[in-house]
């Protein structure tokens, strides 16, 4: 896929990034989606970790105002990709296709408002599990432990930056053949 360069970080072009998306989970093949801001840039510029990760990421959406009008600056053609909603746009077209569900993040009770408001809105949807984030080691090995057991197709993080970012990293061997989304504070959005 053809990107753009924002201060060391990639930013990838694509005219419509939930096809390809779509297309990527059709032929099992994982991916890690980092939705780009300003302020991410910024944190990688002093977090080579975080640098190193959204470098190596299959899919760095254009998310933040900031990182477009850098780019149009520079004469490039680009419109804004927001990750909450690309990643909503997933979620119903993983609902309708019945693949699997993790949802990982947001205070307690967050994620479970919002598994039960897409349970009403898509019936069908598969929530292979969900666990709020504010969790201990053990905790975390047992949901690896699940995300290992369920084999989701989608996995949503929303720890915030930079924690989800590496959280993605260092887990995603769990089902490198799924795609996995560092959704930031969507939960809270999603929960109303
Ligand atoms: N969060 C979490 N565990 C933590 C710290 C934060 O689950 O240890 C959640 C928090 O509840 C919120 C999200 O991470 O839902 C961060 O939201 P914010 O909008 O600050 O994230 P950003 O997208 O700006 O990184």
């Amino acid at each position: 896929m053809r990107q753009f360069k924002v201060l060391g970080m990639p930013v990838h072009i694509h005219e419509n990034y939930r096809d390809w998306l779509a297309q990527r989970l059709r032929d099992n093949q994982g991916a890690h989606v980092v939705t780009l801001n300003a302020e991410m840039t910024m944190q990688a510029r002093k977090n080579p970790a975080l640098a190193k990760v959204i470098q190596e990421a299959e899919l760095v959406v254009p998310d933040g105002s900031g990182i477009v009008l850098y780019l149009r600056s520079q004469g490039k053609k680009i419109e804004r990709c927001p990750g909450i909603e690309l990643s909503e746009q997933i979620v119903q077209i993983a609902a309708e296709q019945k693949w699997r569900i993790f949802l990982i993040g947001g205070a307690p009770n967050v994620v479970d408002h919002v598994a039960d408001i897409w349970q009403q809105k898509w019936v069908d949807i598969a929530i292979a599990g969900l666990h709020h984030g504010y969790f201990d080691e053990a905790i975390e090995k047992q949901i690896c432990e699940d995300i290992r057991s369920t084999q989701p197709q989608l996995v949503l993080v929303g720890l915030g930056v930079p924690r989800q970012e590496l959280w993605i990293q260092k887990n995603r061997y769990l089902n490198p053949n799924a795609v996995w989304i560092g959704v930031g504070g969507s939960f809270d959005i999603w929960s109303g």
